[in-house]
């Protein structure tokens, strides 16, 4: 058993206020700049996201974390993994290394839509009603624990040091919060930005009960990987988007004790409660008639 280090001073002491802070901010700015209408009830959502996130973040802070930086420490002591092994300055070495780190969580995010086993526990993500930063934190913690192994182990091939894991990590969660965010940014703004990274317009789109619209724009903090598998797309106008899973749509489903017990249930086909397919010609009903 290898010995893990549990205490990151920099990431627990300058990281992570700093990223409460940017969710704070994000939180309170979503209500004033608002993307997309919600029709479901931020107090309760986010009630519920935070239950989902408690178990989720307790496997990431003391289980997915610690593994990650020991794989990058492995990789480094040994100098082991592909950055290790070019013939390129440190700062560039650390660059490619961070867009490799981004590449492969691109590639984790298509394989948790397309392996149904992965699907069972990705879902619980994608079955919030309305979207916003609270989203961003509802990840099951079973989804968390089959990513050790994937993350853990994309880390050492790439031969990622634990300082650039840790760095990253802090922009990955960053990102996550803010592409998960329903903040209406100028669009001017938002342009430019979503030529390089993915914004909340692009992650909104993800987020769509429209098939071909939820395997789109997998990205976390670039946006080059799905220009590059042609999995982007900017065409959807926001007021357009249901957010959510179609057979997901009774908010009694919905619970946090369901949503932990969430992965176990059938895997519902890609309907409707009705049995219709939504497509970008179907009218969907923000909130499904009980
Ligand atoms: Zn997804």
């Amino acid at each position: 058993m290898p010995n893990l280090r549990l205490s990151f001073p920099w990431f627990d002491r300058r990281a992570f206020p700093v990223l409460a802070a940017v969710v704070a901010g994000l939180y309170l700015l979503e209500e004033v700049f608002t993307l997309r209408e919600q029709h479901h009830g931020k107090a309760g959502r986010t009630v519920t996201n935070t239950a989902v996130a408690a178990s989720g973040f307790t496997v990431a802070r003391l289980l997915l974390l610690p593994i990650m930086v020991y794989a990058g420490e492995w990789a480094d002591r040994r100098r082991f993994g592909l950055i290790q092994w070019l013939p390129l300055p440190r700062w560039a070495r650390y660059a490619a290394g961070a867009l490799l780190l981004d590449y492969t969580n691109y590639r984790w995010h298509t394989l948790t839509h397309r392996v149904s086993f992965l699907y069972r526990f990705h879902r619980v993500h994608h079955s919030d009603l309305d979207m916003d930063v609270t989203t961003g934190f509802r990840f099951h913690l079973g989804e968390q624990v089959f990513s050790i192994v994937y993350r853990g182990g994309m880390i050492a091939l790439i031969g990622a040091p634990a300082d650039l894991v840790l760095s990253y990590e802090a922009v990955f969660e960053g990102c996550t919060a803010f592409h998960h965010s329903n903040l209406r940014l100028p669009e001017a703004v938002e342009n430019i930005l979503a030529r390089v990274m993915i914004t909340p317009r692009a992650h909104g789109i993800h987020h769509s009960i429209v098939r071909e619209e939820f395997d789109a724009n997998y990205g976390v903090v670039f946006d080059f990987w799905d220009r590059l598998h042609g999995t982007h797309r900017m065409d959807v106008p926001q007021e357009a988007i249901t957010i959510g899973l179609p057979a997901w749509r009774d908010p009694e489903e919905l619970t946090v004790l369901k949503l932990h017990t969430m992965p176990a249930d059938d895997i519902r086909p890609w309907a409707l409660p009705d049995g219709t397919v939504p497509t970008r010609r179907v009218t969907v009903p923000q909130v499904w008639p009980s």
